[in-house]
């Protein structure tokens, strides 16, 4: 049921027409002015839900810890001394689990205070948040009059499911990651999957709705092959530097490259759009309309957010600055996830804008994806060989790696 009493009333500055060239201002440009204007769902079309997610999220935070009895009791948690090498990380000193859990002491842990429980919580929210989304959007194409054909729609719930699965993994991976060394493993290996496959449902997304016109007459069959190749070869890389490289920063480098290349490669276009509207003050190619000007704008802050969680990952901030700060709440991983589906939100809004006011240009000029090729086969194809990497590499864990890392023992004391 619609809320009206939630918003406030929308000012006379929100109508359409203020979206004009001649406002290009810096102001303009400000995530805050952004924001500000997704909290008037009569001003945002499509993006009003960040604001709302974001306006909820603080409703119900203050009553977290008191619904969720958080922390409930000192659960067993370690120093970084107590547990293996491998479980270490950079200005982390307390609060890492017992390498050995059952699955009782894993839910457990959810809800107390220890270093992986804002690592579940920020992808945990934002998996049942783009659920909804996505059940709220194909509801809402079912009943407009001149709704979306479902062809049209195809790749944009292609890459939906990416953004529910990617989350989903990582939350079920950092949540029970301390069942066994080999659990450990698996999970992992299921998480980068789904990042990856979450590169190819951007790529898609792109292809059908955001690339410049110049981009979607070139050959789709070259793109979009790239994205699979780059997908798979990316979680085959990372399933590596966590089952067979032991050395720490090889395997952080492999990472980074495994994520940073299908990103890159995905992105290229886009890059290209953003040059060709920001450089220019008056319209351009990229940038004909308002409404074309707001989701180049959102693709940018989508830019600027997933560099930021590149960044958050690469350096360890802030937590190697100040050690033993951050250890439950506010270290690298937990900026990480949180700037990560911050930029998936800037990308399905602003791919949502281009879906709706490219339609008819991209359908009468034969530039929508017309193959189903692309969107319905190669998906499950780029699904299911991500299921084979990851069983294959989870057989090798099984038959290489013993069940668990001794990390107590009479030397070391456990709490
Ligand atoms: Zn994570």
């Amino acid at each position: 049921m619609k809320k009206e009493h939630y918003y406030p009333p929308p000012s006379s500055a929100s109508t359409t027409s203020g979206w004009t060239a001649g406002r290009r201002r810096f102001a303009d440009w400000l995530p805050w002015k952004l924001f500000q204007d997704q909290m008037n769902p009569d001003k945002a079309n499509h993006g009003w839900f960040i604001g709302r997610y974001a306006r909820e999220c603080l409703h119900i935070l203050p009553k977290l810890p008191a619904t969720l009895k958080w922390p409930v009791a000192p659960t067993s948690v370690l120093e970084w001394h107590q547990v293996d090498e491998s479980l270490r990380e950079p200005g982390i000193y307390y609060g890492y689990r017992p390498e050995v859990s059952s699955w009782t002491e894993c839910c457990h842990s959810l809800f107390t205070a220890n270093n992986e429980t804002l690592n579940f919580w920020t992808h945990f929210f934002p998996t049942v948040f783009f659920i909804w989304r996505t059940v709220q959007l194909a509801d809402q194409w079912n009943i407009k009059s001149d709704g979306l054909s479902s062809d049209y729609a195809q790749p944009f719930l292609i890459y939906m499911f990416s953004a529910i699965l990617y989350p989903l993994m990582s939350a079920i991976a950092h949540g029970f990651s301390a069942l066994s060394h080999r659990a450990r493993a698996v999970l992992f290996f299921m998480d980068y999957a789904a990042i990856n496959f979450y590169a190819y449902g951007s790529g898609l997304l792109y292809r059908a709705y955001v690339l410049p016109d110049s981009w979607m007459q070139m050959d789709a069959n070259i793109y979009l092959g790239m994205c699979v190749f780059l997908s798979l070869a990316s979680t085959t890389l990372t399933c590596t530097s966590r089952a067979i490289v032991r050395d720490v920063v090889a395997q952080r480098l492999m990472r980074l490259a495994a994520f940073t290349l299908p990103y890159i490669w995905v992105s290229i276009p886009l890059f290209v759009r953003l040059f060709d509207c920001f450089r220019y003050v008056e319209a351009s190619s990229s940038c004909p309309t308002a409404d074309a000007l707001r989701a180049t704008k959102l693709h940018l802050c989508q830019v600027i957010v997933a560099l930021l969680a590149s960044f958050c990952y690469a350096s360890h901030l802030p937590e190697r600055i100040l050690p033993g700060k951050f250890d439950y709440v506010g270290h690298s991983h937990n900026l990480l996830h949180i700037c990560g589906v911050t930029a998936t939100l800037f990308q399905m809004e602003g791919a949502l804008i281009d879906m709706d006011v490219r339609r008819s240009h991209l359908i009468e000029n034969q530039l929508a994806m017309m193959d189903p090729f692309w969107d319905q086969w190669i998906p499950l194809v780029v699904l299911l060989g991500h299921v084979l990497l990851v069983a294959v590499f989870g057989l090798y864990i099984y038959w290489n790696e013993p069940q668990t890392i001794p990390t107590c023992n009479q030397n070391k004391k456990c709490h």
